[in-house]
């Protein structure tokens, strides 16, 4: 088995790879849907530092949990997608 720990899970990899995953534990709960109209809608969450929320625009993907609507950046901040593709094997179980 590799060893990972040079690797902090906390800290974001310099990672080029595009691709995003639920972590395994929330598929059931979690949504990935692209936004088809104009209509003002905001992702529900804000940058640290930031007083204003994201406007998502006409097209863009967004996250949702059932409830809210977040923009990607801030679904990854939170942890409801993440670029870490072995998530199933970093993460404790619930
Ligand atoms: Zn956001």
């Amino acid at each position: 088995m590799p060893n990972e720990s040079e690797r902090n899970s906390s800290e974001p990899a310099p990672d080029q790879d595009a691709r995003l995953y639920v972590p395994i534990n929330d598929t059931e709960n979690i949504n990935v849907a692209v936004k088809t109209s104009s209509s003002k809608e905001y992702c529900f969450s804000k940058f640290p530092g930031q007083d204003h929320f994201h406007l998502l625009m006409h097209g863009e993907v967004f996250v949702t949990n059932g409830h809210d609507m977040y923009c990607v950046e801030c679904a990854i901040r939170h942890g409801f997608l993440t670029r870490d593709r072995l998530n199933w094997q970093h993460q404790t179980k619930r």
